[in-house]
């Protein structure tokens, strides 16, 4: 039996929708029906070849999948399991196959208050989200003690962080270089929408202090400002490189405001950790708010909208349907 998998291939040309064997796939103790894979910004760099993500050729991409176990000699078949991280879409065959082959140790079951295309609206830009929200509470942050800034807010660990903190009882500033996206995020829960540019900048040492947190998807010279501009004690949480992986500081920040930089790093997180965070989403981001945040697409459209990704046209996330 053959099933229909898009595989990157060293030659051109590069991306093929192909019917393949289970056989073909990178070995895994679990065989896993897809249902939906989202496409995250690293799964973009992989399909146009813009990042080094991908070493091992062909490969099936897709760093994030909800789905159902056939066969496996831990989990029951028709168990609803979902994957995010642990290198699959990179070093092992990803989601945006019809099946996928894991590690039983890399899938946790899916909570029962979410549908697979719920698990994929939030997917790898929600479970981060939710690690930065943890990361800033375990730091000591209250809501109600000033502004928490998002950066990169027009895309999918954006929107899913305004929507946490706001729900919360934060108040969140949205930064982004898209005007057309502040109702979208306004709605989202934004109190106000920040251009990207006045972040975006060389920053003094220190400035005046402005924020108590930050979730910063952007890194570069965004994250350069976000700690320059923070308040004594502020939790800035990083996990992007949307605007650079470079980052230029001073001490200051951390010496005399006793600024915390938390990275956060969603691919090897525990399985614990992962659990509580799935099982806060579940009830912390309903399917309906997110509704206006999700294009939903099959196989035939991952190409185009990874393009679109990396020119920074997406508005929210991107679901690849794999019943379609
Ligand atoms: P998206 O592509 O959905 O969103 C990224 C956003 O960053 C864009 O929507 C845009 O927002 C902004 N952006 C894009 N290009 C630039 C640029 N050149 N300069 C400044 N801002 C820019 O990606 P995700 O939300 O899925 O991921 C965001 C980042 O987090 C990525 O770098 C990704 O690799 C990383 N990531 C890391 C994880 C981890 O475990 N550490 C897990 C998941 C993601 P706007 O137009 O609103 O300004």
């Amino acid at each position: 039996m053959t099933f229909k998998a898009l595989r990157l291939h060293d030659d051109t040309p590069r991306t093929r929708i192909e019917q393949i064997e289970t056989d073909a796939l990178r070995s895994g103790d679990t065989l896993i029906q897809v249902e939906y894979s989202g496409l995250n910004y690293k799964d973009a760099l992989a399909v146009t070849g813009k990042g080094k993500i991908i070493r091992d050729y062909p490969m099936v991409p897709g760093i994030d999948y909800a789905g159902k176990v056939i066969e496996s000699s831990t989990f029951t078949p028709g168990t609803d399991v979902i994957l995010t991280g642990w290198g699959v879409g990179e070093k092992h065959d990803g989601g945006l196959a019809e099946q996928a082959h894991a590690k039983a140790k890399w899938l946790i079951e899916r909570p029962e208050a979410l549908t697979a295309r719920h698990a994929m609206a939030l997917g790898t830009a929600g479970l981060t989200a939710m690690l930065a929200v943890m990361a800033i509470e375990e730091g000591g942050v209250t809501p109600g003690s000033g502004p928490v800034a998002v950066t990169g807010a027009g895309g999918g660990v954006g929107g899913i962080a305004i929507k946490l903190l706001t729900d919360l009882g934060h108040e969140v500033h949205a930064v982004s270089g898209r005007p057309e996206q502040a109702e979208r995020l306004k709605a989202l829960g934004a109190s106000a929408v920040i251009d990207r540019a006045e972040l975006a900048r060389d920053a003094k040492p220190l400035e005046a202090g402005h924020w108590v947190a930050a979730v910063d998807a952007v890194g570069g010279q965004m994250l350069s400002t976000l700690l320059a501009t923070s308040q004594p004690g502020a939790v800035i949480t990083a996990m992007g490189n949307a605007g650079g992986i470079g980052l230029s500081t001073t001490v200051f920040p951390f010496i005399l405001r006793g600024v915390r930089l938390q990275g956060i790093d969603s691919v090897f997180c525990p399985l614990n950790k992962r659990r509580e965070a799935w099982q806060r989403l579940a009830t912390a981001v309903p399917e309906a708010a997110l509704a206006d945040s999700i294009t939903e697409i099959g196989l035939d459209g991952v190409e185009h909208a990874c393009e679109q990704l990396i020119a920074g046209q997406v508005a929210g996330r991107i679901l690849v349907n794999l019943g379609r």
